[in-house]
């Protein structure tokens, strides 16, 4: 049986990462750093645009943990981050010893709620006496979340933003690349995202100041001398030569991989229009909203039976019956589906944490499902897809 999966790495035709690995291997360049780093930086610095500098990590989330250094946090401060998000947005603020403090999601976007946020910020400011020291939102999915709202708010309360933009590379709003808007944007190559390099990531930073501070932060902050002298604590984060061989490969194909999951997102749209009770998650009518669609995700209206329904009364958080019925068929036929992101809100070890809901990301979560979309997904697989979820639906 053949097995379709979320979103499986794909390499270039032309095998330009094997060509990229060989000559670090054939120069002794296989360190972390060399001709391979420099070039996919370069490679990334004009793919974002907007004069930022990228310095390329080990992980995005040695990226944000990075950017979070950047902004001497202290034990007392507080981070404000989307709760409807992998766990990776949020990891990094325990890491500097910080507390995250969650935002849920508006309708439109799925993604942080400006509404809320603000409240939020008011509400730190009025039970702390301080103001949070940064704001986290995430581009779930690849969807822009609400950039002009949030910047307004960000820049009323004088506090930074780091955009989650891991799951977004490609994504634009107005035009223009997320993961710029911010102070810091994050990139991640794992081997599940838009390109990988089998694992890695990055920091979008905004001048060559910061991506030097960056750099020294993640070859364990060494001073400059002719022995080994520390001054502050420093991270083993940096990239290796070998890993940016691969990304440097992989760069000559992301518009066609941002182009594919587009297509294979319009053939949801249209194939999965009028299957009562399946509605497919889009991108606002607001022209400015230009996802890459890393994943393509369906809600399950509550009222819609599916095949085998195992239908228990339950308050816990987690994913309807049909959904998890829908799963259980689909991967019986060879298809990889998952739940959407469980709220870090709703999360055991993050119980304790304050946090502003609205029901929304908790809804989400119990009636979605992501569907493949990489570029190993044909129109074939689509079709394929599509008939698994109508065949489920008990009529
Ligand atoms: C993948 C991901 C990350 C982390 O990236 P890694 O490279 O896997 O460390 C961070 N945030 C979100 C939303 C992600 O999906």
């Amino acid at each position: 049986m053949k097995h379709i999966y979320l979103c499986l790495a794909h390499m270039s035709e032309s095998g330009l990462e094997q060509q990229y690995i060989k000559e670090a291997f054939d120069t002794n360049w296989v360190v972390p750093l060399g001709p391979n780093v420099t070039s996919f930086e370069k490679d990334l610095e004009r793919f974002v645009g907007m004069d930022k500098r990228v310095a390329v990590l080990s992980s995005g989330t040695a990226a944000i943990h990075l950017a979070l250094l950047h902004l001497n946090l202290k034990p007392e401060d507080e981070v404000l981050v989307q709760s409807f998000t992998f766990c990776a947005s949020s990891n990094p603020v325990t890491y500097v010893g910080a507390t995250p403090v969650f935002v849920d999601s508006e309708e439109l976007t799925w993604n942080m709620d400006p509404d809320l946020l603000e409240e939020a910020i008011k509400d730190r400011i009025a039970k702390t006496g301080r103001t949070p020291k940064a704001i986290i939102p995430v581009t779930l999915y690849g969807m822009p979340y609400q950039i002009d709202r949030i910047m307004d708010i960000a820049e009323r309360y004088g506090i930074t933003i780091i955009e989650d933009t891991a799951e977004a590379m490609g994504s634009r709003f107005g035009g223009q690349m997320l993961g710029t808007f911010g102070q810091y944007g994050v990139l991640s190559f794992n081997g599940n995202k838009m390109i990988t390099t089998s694992g890695g990531g990055a920091l979008i930073c905004p001048d060559d100041k910061d991506k030097q501070r960056t750099i020294w932060f993640a070859t364990q902050a060494r001073e400059n001398y002719p022995y080994y002298q520390h001054e502050a604590i420093g991270y083993n984060y940096r990239m290796s030569n070998i890993c940016a061989g691969i990304g440097r490969g992989q760069m000559t194909i992301i518009d066609e991989h941002i182009a594919h999951h587009r297509h294979v997102q319009a053939l949801y749209e249209q194939i999965l229009e009028g299957v009562e009770g399946i509605n497919v998650h889009r991108q606002p009518a607001d022209p400015r909203y230009e996802s890459n669609f890393w994943l393509s995700t369906i809600l399950l209206s509550p009222t819609l039976r599916i095949k085998g329904q195992n239908d228990t009364n339950t308050t816990l958080c987690e994913p309807n019956a049909n959904v998890d019925a829908l799963r259980v068929l689909l991967d019986q036929a060879g298809i990889e589906s998952r739940p959407l992101w469980k709220p870090m809100h709703c999360q055991p070890i993050y119980q304790d944490c304050p946090a502003y809901v609205n029901g929304v990301s908790e809804r989400l979560f119990s009636q979605g499902l992501c569907l493949p979309t990489g570029p190993c997904v044909t129109d074939e697989d689509v079709a394929y897809i599509v008939k698994n979820i109508k065949e489920a639906i008990v009529r």
